[in-house]
């Protein structure tokens, strides 16, 4: 079948190169792409959020899954439009994606269905916004209730800091995203990335990971997108997983099934592991970056047969095979991320970086010109290496860094620390 992926990130072209060894693929379009999809899919120049031009493409060539990247074109409804034109999708509906497109959704979801999470207010009045505040603790989590890319959430350690994110959230930081405001006890643990394919009644967990969220080594300096990731996380034992699913995962499906929204595709659930259990710190409807690059570095199984098992209604009767081996990846980006990244610098040594045995690297933010590869977006490139443990995943990678000659950029010399911690003792 023909399959169109939307999106451009490193997420992607790992999704891309998981589905371009499926038996049941015979061409793979990407939109719009990058210099690393290109190279397993032919990348088409379309706007994820031109929702007419993506249609009438998958009309044109016959596309029979599209498969969407993003959460800014599902949390826009093209999943909705493409279903209405008949056309099959990989995703949630509108009304299931307001998991990832309000905060507020998703917390009063998990009050009604006895879900764990961070005791919460949400606002639209400065005033009220600011009493709640004055009965509070710090630090305290202040989050625009909307999309913010990222940028939404703030962790004041001082009442005068809650104040100052409040009022500039609800003054419009965040332009439409920030109309209300989530303030939110602040949780103390290790956190977690979950991801379980959903197909509306049924949850299939995938292997766990953990990202490093902090631009700097010791997980220091502003958040990021995320700077590296390893699959399995320690922290996510067998037992922790069987409790996330039964007092997260699955009540989730069951409430959003209820509401006459169920949902379909993959839920990505960021958690807190505290003391006294697993909690929902927040969701994502769709797959992780960069954990999805470390996940399907493990898989299996056939990726596409999974996604149509997920959007046809029959994960009960499917299962996912994973690697015993660890995966770990390490984001290269353009210096100035996350602030101002500089863009077009070339980057040098990626086939000498690409023969490191267990190495594959995933394309985050790349174009080509010629036969010159140019950084084109912060992160960049994600370096992911395999291995019997952790460590030696980590080493693959470091290893294939080495080789990669790019002054115009940087990254993290300690992914995987945590992991590595743990199997020292
Ligand atoms: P979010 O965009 O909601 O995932 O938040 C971004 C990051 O802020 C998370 O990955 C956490 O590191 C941190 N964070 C968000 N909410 C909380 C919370 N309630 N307690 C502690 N940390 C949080």
């Amino acid at each position: 079948m023909n399959v169109l992926l939307l999106g451009s990130g490193g997420r992607e072209h790992a999704l891309a190169w998981a589905l371009s060894a499926s038996p049941l693929l015979t061409k793979l379009f990407c939109a719009p792409g990058n210099a690393g999809i290109a190279e397993v899919a032919q990348c088409i120049p379309l706007d994820p959020a031109n929702q007419d031009s993506i249609i009438e493409f998958c009309r044109d060539e016959r596309i029979e899954l599209v498969v969407i990247g993003p959460e800014a074109p599902l949390v826009a409804g093209l999943g909705d439009a493409l279903g209405d034109a008949g056309i099959r999708y990989f995703g949630p509906t509108k009304s299931a994606a307001q998991l990832e497109g309000s905060k507020g959704f998703t917390k009063d979801l998990c009050r009604k269905a006895g879900i764990p999470t961070a005791a919460y207010g949400r606002f639209m009045d400065l005033d009220a916004a600011k009493t709640y505040l004055a009965s509070q603790s710090v630090p305290i989590v202040i989050k625009a209730d909307g999309l913010a890319a990222g940028k939404g959430v703030v962790i004041a350690e001082t009442r005068a800091d809650a104040e100052a994110a409040v009022e500039a959230c609800l003054g419009g930081a965040f332009g439409a995203a920030g109309a209300e405001v989530v303030i939110e006890e602040f949780l103390v643990g290790e956190e977690a990335s979950f991801f379980a394919l959903c197909d509306g009644v049924t949850a299939l967990p995938l292997a766990s990971a953990q990202d490093h969220k902090r631009v700097g080594d010791g997980d220091t300096g502003p958040n990021t997108g995320g700077m590296g990731a390893y699959s399995p996380a320690p922290v996510m034992t067998a037992a922790m997983t069987e409790r996330v699913m039964t007092e997260i995962i699955n009540p989730t499906v069951k409430e959003m099934a209820a509401r006459g929204m169920p949902f379909k595709g993959v839920l990505f659930a960021g958690l807190m592991i505290t003391a006294t259990g697993p909690k929902l710190i927040e969701y994502n409807v769709r797959f992780g970056d960069p954990e999805t690059q470390v996940l399907m570095m493990r898989l299996k199984s056939d990726l596409l047969a999974a996604l149509l098992a997920t959007t046809d209604g029959v994960l009960k009767t499917f299962d996912m095979r994973w690697s015993d081996d660890a995966a770990l990846t390490v984001v290269m980006a353009a210096n100035g991320y996350p602030g101002t990244p500089q863009k077009g610098t070339e980057i040098k040594g990626l086939d000498l970086a690409k023969a490191v045995p267990n190495v594959e690297i995933f394309h985050a933010g790349t174009r080509r010109d010629g036969d010159r590869i140019i950084a084109d977006g912060g992160r960049v490139l994600n370096v992911t290496g395999r291995g019997k443990t952790v460590k030696d995943a980590r080493d693959a990678a470091y290893a294939a860094i080495a080789k990669i000659d790019w002054p115009g950029g940087f990254y993290r010399k300690d992914i995987g620390w945590r992991a590595l911690e743990r199997q020292k003792t």
